[in-house]
């Protein structure tokens, strides 16, 4: 039986890191690229101009910079199947994973990612607005020529939520902060930056009930959840902030969570309850989320289990 040194599950900069990392230092990773995000290639797949990772001063576009990635992990060998593992075995040595078909693996990197919640409802589905004016990133997508001098709604009511609607004032002429409740799960701080903010009006108790336009979103309908009034506003963008769901379904319990749903693992390192399965990225990061952040625990895990492998005498 083969088994692999390093298998690497997910296609975001966290797996693609891991596998610059892993392939240069001779482990010859396997990457399961996986869809778990609806594409792979991870979150950045539906974003576009990325003007924050380093290096890239003039920016670069998101699925631009995820091709990049992957050629360079390929070129120092990375081997990259384009399936999604449907499950994995982490009770015995070697682990086994199983996408068409099953392999086996002394050391497994898991870097899935999350994905951003969406509401649907009509007018926010992929043949409708969904990425054309209705989004799930504000930070990713919101300095978009579309979105300039108009009323924008971004739906949610924690941290997101609020540094979204924050975030936003700089393009927007207005935006509307829309929670099903009258009270935001954000932080106090946050909070009273957004009530406080001259661009942001809160819009409490209400919900989305559709998106409407012709090219582009022209307005949004909302409905009152304690008076059942609905209001259709003019509104040029539509922003879900309403969460991240990490993709851990395929893992069927075999590795520790945080209450929140995302691996836990060990403060400061990429190791999880399972000696020698490894967690990188979005899939064990609730808080910063970012590409260059997941970029860079894709680098720990790597290390990680290159020493793992070598502690076990594995060369
Ligand atoms: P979150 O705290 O889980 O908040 C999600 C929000 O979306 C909640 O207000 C929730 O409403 C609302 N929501 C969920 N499902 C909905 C639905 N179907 N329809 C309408 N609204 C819905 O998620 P988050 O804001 O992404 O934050 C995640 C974590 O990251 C938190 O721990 C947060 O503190 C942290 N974070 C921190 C910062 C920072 O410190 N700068 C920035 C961003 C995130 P309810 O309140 O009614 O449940």
């Amino acid at each position: 039986m083969h088994i692999n040194k390093v298998v690497i599950i997910g296609s975001g900069p966290a797996a693609y890191t891991a596998a610059i990392y892993a392939a240069r230092a001779n482990l010859t990773p396997i990457v399961y690229e996986g869809f778990f995000s609806g594409v792979a290639g991870g979150q950045l797949m539906t974003t576009t101009e990325v003007e924050n990772f380093p290096g890239f001063p003039q920016g670069i576009f998101g699925p631009d910079l995820m091709i990049n990635f992957k050629a360079q992990a390929e070129r120092f060998g990375t081997v990259v199947v384009p399936e999604d593992v449907v499950s994995v075995d982490f009770s015995k040595t070697p682990f086994k994973i199983t996408a068409k078909k099953e392999i086996y693996a002394h050391t497994v990197i898991i870097a899935t990612g999350a994905t951003a919640n969406r509401l649907y409802v009509p007018g926010t589905n992929d043949e409708e607005f969904w990425q054309k004016g209705v989004t799930a990133c504000a930070v990713c997508d919101g300095a978009a020529p579309i979105f300039r001098n108009k009323d924008l709604y971004v739906f949610g009511g924690g941290d997101t939520a609020v540094e979204e609607a924050i975030f936003l004032t700089k393009f927007a002429s207005k935006v509307f902060l829309v929670h099903r409740r009258d009270e935001l799960r954000a932080s106090k701080i946050m909070s009273e930056k957004a009530l406080s903010h001259p661009k942001i009006e809160v819009v409490w108790n209400s919900v989305l009930v559709s998106v409407e336009g012709d090219n582009v979103v022209k307005s949004v309908t909302l409905e009152n959840t304690i008076t059942k009034e609905k209001t259709t506003r003019e509104a040029g963008g539509v922003f879900f902030a309403i969460g991240h769901t990490p993709n851990t379904k395929f893992l069927d319990g075999q590795v520790d969570l945080l209450s929140n749903g995302y691996i836990k693992t060990v403060a400061g390192s990429s190791k999880t309850n399972i000696p020698g399965v490894f967690a990188a990225g979005d899939v064990q990061d609730h808080i910063y989320r970012q590409a260059i952040t997941a970029a860079g625990s894709g680098c720990m895990a790597a290390l990680d289990a290159e020493r793992w492998l070598s502690e076990q005498g594995i060369h």
